[in-house]
């Protein structure tokens, strides 16, 4: 799979984590759209230092293959939705790259659980 094809598939899988300060995204209403949860903000996303400064985040999923089959999750085992799982060297690169290029200060990554909980963080860290 191309890197283009993952970073598709792996910056849409993670606008639906909630973590960020700011998405740039409209205001969450499900009404009229596609369901709870619906949102269209993805691939950088937005958060603010202590001092206030606001910062982009370039904001992917290390993979969204995941042993857990939570309910509410859309990465969730049982979901039918194209996967892919970048290599830690492949996050690096492109972090790198739109950090060179001035689209981004810095990495929002977040993964589903592949192997174990341990073995995901090692590959996040
Ligand atoms: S463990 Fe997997 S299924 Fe559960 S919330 Fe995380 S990514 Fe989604």
């Amino acid at each position: 799979m191309q890197l283009i094809e993952k970073l598709s598939i792996l910056a849409d899988a993670a606008k639906y984590d909630a973590s960020c300060a700011s998405s740039g995204a409209p205001k969450r209403s499900s009404e009229g759209k596609a369901g709870l949860g619906s949102t269209d903000g993805m691939g950088i996303c937005h958060s603010y230092t202590p001092d206030g400064r606001c910062v982009s985040l370039l904001k992917v999923l290390l993979t969204n293959f995941c042993l857990y089959d939570c309910q509410y999750c859309v990465n969730r085992r049982s979901s039918d939705v194209p996967r892919a799982r970048f290599s830690p060297e492949e996050v690096v690169t492109l972090t790198l790259d739109f950090y060179r290029r001035n689209c981004v200060s810095g990495l929002f990554l977040s993964s589903g659980i592949i192997r174990s909980s341990d073995y995901t963080m090692e590959q996040l860290v």
